[in-house]
């Protein structure tokens, strides 16, 4: 461990939703953060192993989407990565990297500020109103578009 790998974040109850994940340190634009941790499954599967609908709010924010029809699901062999919640004016950009996903500062993130990620969710029908309601938003950005799932 280096000095400059010192633990910058920690997990923290949010405003946003539950808990979150905080910057202890001024963190510079980007910086690579930490890695998505957690099993990988086709939303199928996914969405089978948390079928109860409470779970189902409770898990989606779990799932990280990695847009090919698979999610990285941060509530099964997941790390800290799986508190970041969604925003629509979001601080941090995830990028693919060799089959791993890792989060990245995309603009310099104050010590003590939430880091928030743009989940952009697909949904196989998106336009199905009982699909997207458990997605809904109230991030509280100017830009809030109101639900989690992609534009
Ligand atoms: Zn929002």
């Amino acid at each position: 461990m280096t000095a400059s790998r010192a633990r910058r974040i920690a997990v923290r109850r949010s405003a946003v939703h539950g808990r979150g994940v905080f910057a202890l340190r001024d963190i510079p634009a980007d910086a690579r953060i930490i890695q998505y941790r957690g099993d990988v499954l086709t939303w199928e599967l996914a969405q089978i192993r948390y079928e109860e609908p409470a779970d189902c709010v409770e898990g989606h924010t779990f799932f990280f989407d990695r847009g090919d029809g698979t999610v990285i699901d941060g509530g099964s062999n997941g790390n800290s990565a799986r508190y970041i919640n969604h925003g629509c004016d979001p601080n941090c950009e995830a990028f693919e990297h060799a089959g791993r996903v890792y989060i990245y500062a995309a603009r310099e993130i104050l010590a003590g500020t939430e880091l928030l990620l743009d989940y952009q969710l697909q949904l196989d029908d998106p336009r199905d109103p009982e699909l997207r309601r458990p997605y809904g938003c109230s991030c509280g950005a100017v830009s809030c578009r109101s639900t989690m799932l992609a534009p």
